[in-house]
């Protein structure tokens, strides 16, 4: 039926008609919100010229509502089970399309160069199957996929450390990855009682647009990121202390207070308190570090 699956009663009524018990370990927890559901396409900022590409469609709820506002939705879910559902809720919708498998191992640049030719943007939105956030986050990031928007409704707490600035508790190596590629802003607390069935933990939506250039310029990316892990590895340690145990022997140590000091960081600060600059500028000065 061309009904919307996103109230409680209807999404309740079709699992029952299917005989389909959720997986935990699959992350299914399905909305039933058409508020949050908005939420969400709004901040998407879809057109009929733009694609949407949905991680874990499960019975359509936010397939049905990205195909209403986007030219071509293209969604990847693992579970076999859903795919005759997904057929019957997504009948009306003939720009929606399914493909089935494990978004951690397709090729997406493939898929998204093969089903959104000729869109003039593309977004990724989901509600994201949460024992496997960043990981899906990360492969989207790191892929340098051609995308404008990731809108995805995740865990609160990850939603918090994606977008945290310095100085707080939250903000760490996350952080750094996420807003070196994209700026982050959440758009939305989303309580537990909105799914079907409850998850234990509250969620967020979060928007990452992606830049078009990275936040700071690095000549050596993976070293960048190496220094801002090897800075929080012990978080209440100082940033010198930190530096220390990775990059550097004990002869080779006193060279690191002034190498901090040239790039105006001083030693007993932790990491959670430099911002990306500093983190860049660091890494740049122990590039160029002899020892
Ligand atoms: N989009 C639906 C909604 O909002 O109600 C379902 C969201 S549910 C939180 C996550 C979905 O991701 C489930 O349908 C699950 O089967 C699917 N999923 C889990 N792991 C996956 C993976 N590795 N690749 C693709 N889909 C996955």
């Amino acid at each position: 039926s061309a009904q919307d699956v996103a109230t409680p009663g209807r999404t309740k009524e079709i699992l029952k008609k299917n005989h389909l018990v959720l997986k935990k370990s699959l992350g299914q927890n399905f909305l039933t919100d058409g508020n949050v559901l908005r939420s969400i396409i709004s901040a998407a900022e879809l057109a009929p010229d733009k694609g949407a590409l949905e991680i874990g469609p499960g019975i359509g709820a936010l397939t049905q509502q990205l195909a209403k506002e986007a030219g071509r939705v293209v969604a990847v879910e693992i579970d076999r089970r859903l795919l005759p559902i997904l057929e019957e809720t997504l009948a009306p919708y003939e720009t929606a399309e399914v493909i089935h498998g494990d978004v951690l191992k397709l090729d997406l640049r493939d898929i998204i160069s093969e089903k959104f030719a000729g869109m003039s943007g593309i977004s990724v939105v989901a509600n994201l199957p949460y024992y496997i956030t960043t990981p899906i986050i990360m492969k989207l990031l790191e892929e340098k996929l051609p995308l404008e928007n990731i809108v995805v409704m995740i865990q609160k707490e990850v939603a918090d450390r994606m977008a945290a600035k310095p100085g707080g508790k939250e903000y760490g190596s996350l952080s750094i990855a996420v807003q070196y590629y994209c700026e982050a802003q959440q758009v939305a607390i989303v309580p537990r009682t909105v799914f079907v069935p409850q998850p234990n933990v509250d969620s967020a939506v979060i928007r990452l647009r992606l830049r078009k250039e990275p936040a700071v310029a690095v000549t050596d990316e993976a070293f960048f990121f190496e220094v801002v892990q090897a800075s929080f590895a012990q978080r209440r340690k100082t940033i010198y202390n930190n530096l220390a145990a990775r990059f550097f022997t004990k002869e080779t140590k006193p060279e690191l207070e002034a190498l901090l000091l040239g790039v105006g960081i001083e030693p007993i600060r932790r990491g959670e308190t430099l911002s990306m600059e500093e983190y860049a500028r660091l890494t740049e000065a122990l590039l160029n570090c002899p020892s």
